[in-house]
């Protein structure tokens, strides 16, 4: 029997990797197999949003990635990543923000002009259906990604919108309004049945049934076969044993920020003294594969909530069975969303156009990790009403690195996260408390937010807040940067996303954007499938 040569082999059935995979199908022409390590993740755990919380710790649907020790940061640090058909986009929290103009400027800027803001807004616009009341003239309305906006309302979370603009912030109908700082409602990748609305659902799911396309689940794609300096294939495990499957024009890899470095490293391309230290034969020598890795920070402060009994009791017991059943009859209510209700774009450093700041804002308070270990019965909500704003930096200047740690694909890399490599990203994260205390502050909220709980108001000085941070930063799960795009000696691929020096290979996700987004990355991850299917397909004739 002939083995099927696919024109198009894609690794990792994740955020750009599904997108990819329709896009590349569409048209009938092309053979594509899609590969992924884990399973179909038709579950109701995946579908329903706010099962999100249910999934954490249980492999069926996450990597977990230790992170190495860092002197001063709480021990055990992992970063989990999602696994099975959606990748992170199943896994994830659902908070939709597509990144702004300046970002995708910023890439063109650096010499890559096929992904400027004009080319991104027009593939935006192109996968996204938003039918919001003030939806901004650049969205799209009928594409296959459904974006709905947070129907909750309360006195409570009108406030939050209230005391952003007193303190300047223009109120977005929109919160995806490009180029603008703002304060509006929360957008979802949620369907309008309250369905998450994943790159597998939007994508993947209704191209199932084309003949050109192949999926493969449970295949753990363990390196790409290398003929001299083209990639050929790539070489696979599943339950019947490993083989190698060809591809005639190319291998893309999906995998994710973490692990199409790791395939990369694994097939001998990257920076020699990894190579060597994991006892693999170097096939290409390339410095930045697994370097530039950054993740956006992030921390929560927590306030008691007055006037407003908030999230905190809706999720245990008769409430939480209420709202199941609610659920399933209407498809609303509290279990069809789960990011926070409020989404705020600020700049510390005074850009109009270019947030460096970005809140989330909800009626709960989480206990804190210690409680919930030493009594885990009493769930992960405070018992009294609480408030939180959830602060992510978005322009770090820290940078980390990926790298293997021996041949064998079912070893743990070493992922090296170095949190505050630049000391101006804690000094920045100082001055963001400071700013969420005085959000907190503003009359709009004064009938409803009392003490601050975590970390508390003796925590005062820019010395206790710094080391406060320590432990009260955790990582946005937005890694990025770790297969950028860049030139010859500084990059990983070019602006087309081709590898640099190897025919046949690109890399097609998070781990290629140069610098991360200025918002949560689902979005800009499905884009960068959409678009570099466009330039895959230019490049085929
Ligand atoms: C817990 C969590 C919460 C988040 N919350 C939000 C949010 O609310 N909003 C938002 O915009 N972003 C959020 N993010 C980030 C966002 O979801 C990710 O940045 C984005 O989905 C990454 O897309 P990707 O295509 O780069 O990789 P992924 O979506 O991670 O896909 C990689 C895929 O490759 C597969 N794979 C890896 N290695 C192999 C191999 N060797 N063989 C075969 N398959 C392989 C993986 O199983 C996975 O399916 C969150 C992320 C996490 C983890």
């Amino acid at each position: 029997m002939t083995e099927t040569v696919y024109d198009f082999i894609i690794v990792g059935a994740g955020s750009s990797g599904c997108v990819l995979a329709d896009r590349l199908s569409v048209s009938g022409k092309h053979k594509v197999l899609l590969v992924e390590a884990g399973g179909r993740n038709e579950t109701e755990l995946v579908n329903m949003p706010r099962a999100f919380m249910k999934m954490f710790g249980n492999p069926t649907y996450f990597w977990h990635f230790p992170i190495k020790p860092q002197a001063g940061r709480p021990a055990g640090e992992v970063w989990p990543y999602g696994r099975g058909l959606g990748g992170s986009s199943s896994t994830n929290g659902t908070w939709y923000l597509r990144g702004m103009p300046a970002d995708y400027d910023g890439w063109a800027a650096a010499g890559h002009p096929e992904w400027s803001w004009t080319e991104i807004s027009r593939c935006f616009q192109a996968m996204e259906s938003y039918r919001g009341e003030d939806a901004h003239p650049t969205r799209g309305r009928d594409g296959p990604l459904q974006v709905t906006q947070l129907p909750y309302r309360s006195p409570a979370i009108a406030a939050t919108i209230e005391a952003g603009v007193e303190m300047g912030l223009p109120r977005l109908g929109d919160i995806n309004t490009p180029g603008t700082l703002g304060i509006g409602y929360t957008q979802a990748s949620v369907d309008r049945r309250g369905r998450r609305a994943s790159s597998y659902r939007a994508f993947l799911k209704p191209a199932l049934s084309r003949p050109n396309l192949t999926v493969l689940t449970d295949a753990l794609v363990e390196k790409v076969e290398l003929d001299d300096k083209r990639a050929v294939g790539i070489k696979v495990r599943t339950a019947n044993g490993t083989r190698i499957i060809k591809a005639g024009r190319e291998v893309i890899l999906s995998a994710g920020a973490l692990q199409s470095p790791k395939l990369l490293q694994l097939s001998g391309i990257g920076p020699v003294e990894v190579l060597r230290a994991a006892g693999v034969a170097v096939q290409h020598s390339m410095e930045a594969v697994g370097r530039h890795l950054a993740d956006h920070a992030m921390f929560s402060l927590s306030y008691r909530l007055h006037n407003d009994p908030g999230f905190n009791r809706e999720f245990s017991g008769w409430r939480l069975m209420t709202h199941v059943a609610r659920y399933y009859l209407t498809r609303k209510g509290l279990m069809a969303y789960t990011s926070p209700e409020v989404t705020a774009l600020l700049s510390l450093h005074g850009r109009p156009d270019w947030p460096d700041v970005q809140f989330g804002i909800g009626p709960f308070s989480m206990r804190s990790s210690a409680e919930i270990k030493a009594d885990p019965g009493r769930g992960a909500l405070e018992a009294k009403p609480g408030i939180t704003v959830n602060a992510i930096a978005l322009r770090p200047k820290s940078r980390g690195t990926v790298s293997i740690r021996s041949a064998d694909i079912t070893d743990q890399i070493e992922v090296d996260a170095n949190w505050w490599g630049d000391p101006a990203d804690k000094a920045f994260m100082v001055e963001m408390v400071r700013l969420v205390r005085r959000y907190m502050r503003q009359p709009a909220l004064k009938p409803f937010v009392g003490e601050e709980v975590v970390p508390g108001p003796r925590i005062e000085s820019d010395e206790q807040i710094a080391e406060v941070l320590e432990w009260l930063t955790s990582p946005g799960v937005h890694a990025t940067g770790s297969c950028r795009m860049g030139g010859r000696s500084d990059g990983v691929v070019d602006g087309r996303l081709r590898v640099h020096g190897i025919q046949g290979l690109r890399v097609v996700d998070c781990s290629v954007m140069p610098v991360p987004p200025a918002g949560n990355t689902n979005g800009p991850a499905m884009v960068i499938g959409w678009r570099a299917a466009e330039l895959i397909l230019q490049d085929a004739g």
